[in-house]
């Protein structure tokens, strides 16, 4: 497994644009291309956000892939992302103007097609099938471009979890209800990957994301692009580069078991790893498994008394909280209300699944833990 690691100060557009071409030879992608192809871009924007802040997939590492392209011959280059919150015109072109891609209208075409198909999965999967985004289902390749960032839910957010945005729009919050543990969530979201099936994917941690992400968190640059055309493998790698151990993300801990991760197989091409890295901080409402350190006949009966335990909720900062009401429309389980300007919470009936948190544009929710 090639996996491509090249250091890149800042996002300055020749830097960027180098090594981009540099990942590209690496994983010999101008072999896959030819000029008739729908090529996709599938950005992380899962908010509308200034580019500024390390939520989002920076605009210049787009701007490199769709240029790279270009350059190849491939002139039907799409940037296709369902964010959260609503799948539709206006909602999108407002993400698309606050994450600045609206700036990129001249290497790439920014997706105004809002319907969406059912792709069945192979035999043997648990969702028999996804309801994907057409641009996704119409597209020759796909290039995954995520960001590198912690979350609240997953622990840990990059390749696999990126491709959650091909889920439109408010279906996504649906998906947390239908799998509303970790293990279910993110057996989906692995399930998922494997019927979207990404080409190549490129992640972007020249700024990263550390703490409460995937939106709330604080910055933590590794000045760094990594690309592989193995994303569950590159997970591994990049997971290592946070000092999170792989293992406990329960996302890459389902790959491996499903054999899809192979860390002793990588081959690092390009710079190599700095030795400077430090850890990043894991977000408040992070569940971490500690049964593996329990006997085995002990486990069962210990994950349901610490699940009871340490169990998160989110809770609202009123000082801070502006009665938007982005958290209401994004909660699976509809029990936020807006009363007074004010989110309104109940813990009855939630799932602990941070959605809430995640689109709050204030950062007025916080974790509040039971115990
Ligand atoms: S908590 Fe955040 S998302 Fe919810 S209404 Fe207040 S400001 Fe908006
Ligand atoms: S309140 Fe927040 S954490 Fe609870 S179910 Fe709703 S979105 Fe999820």
């Amino acid at each position: 497994m090639k996996q491509s690691l090249y250091n890149v100060e800042t996002y300055d557009n020749l830097k960027v644009y180098e090594a981009v071409c540099k990942i590209m030879a690496d994983q010999n992608v101008a072999q896959d291309l030819r000029p008739d192809m729908k090529v996709v871009i599938k950005p992380n924007l899962i908010m509308g956000k200034n580019p500024s802040h390390p939520t989002t997939t920076h605009p210049t590492v787009i701007r490199a892939v769709a240029k790279w392209l270009h350059e190849q011959g491939v002139d039907n280059v799409i940037l296709a992302e369902s964010s959260g919150g609503l799948y539709d015109h206006n909602a999108m072109r407002n993400v698309y103007h606050q994450c600045k891609v609206d700036e990129l209208t001249d290497v790439l075409t920014l997706n105004d097609n809002f319907e969406a198909t059912h792709v069945h999965s192979p035999e043997g999967f648990k969702c028999h099938s996804f309801h994907l985004i057409n641009p996704i289902v119409e597209a020759d390749y796909i290039i995954n471009i995520c960001k590198l960032k912690t979350h609240a839910m997953t622990m840990y957010s990059g390749g696999i979890k990126n491709l959650f945005g091909t889920i439109p729009g408010l279906e996504k919050p649906q998906m947390h209800y239908m799998f509303p543990n970790l293990h279910d969530f993110s057996n989906m979201l692995v399930e998922l990957s494997q019927v979207v099936k990404p080409d190549l994917t490129i992640i972007d941690a020249i700024d990263a994301m550390e703490g409460n992400g995937p939106t709330g968190g604080d910055s933590h640059p590794l000045h760094m692009l990594l690309g592989a055309r193995d994303h569950y493998t590159q997970d591994w790698f990049a997971a290592g580069l946070m000092k999170i151990e792989p293992m406990d993300v329960e996302m890459i801990k389902i790959a491996k078991e499903k054999g899809l991760v192979h860390e002793d197989e990588i081959e690092l091409l390009g710079d190599e790893i700095p030795d400077n890295l430090t850890a990043f901080k894991i977000p408040d409402a992070a569940q971490v498994d500690f049964s593996s350190h329990v006997p085995g006949f002990l486990r069962k009966p210990f994950l349901a008394i610490a699940k009871k335990l340490f169990r998160s909720y989110p809770a609202v900062d009123k000082s801070k909280c502006v009665g938007c009401a982005k958290c209401a429309e994004s909660c699976p389980a509809h029990i936020i209300k807006i009363e007074n300007k004010k989110a309104i919470f109940t813990k009855k009936g939630c799932i602990s699944c941070f959605c809430c948190q995640e689109m709050c544009p204030m950062k007025a929710i916080y974790v509040k833990k039971r115990f």
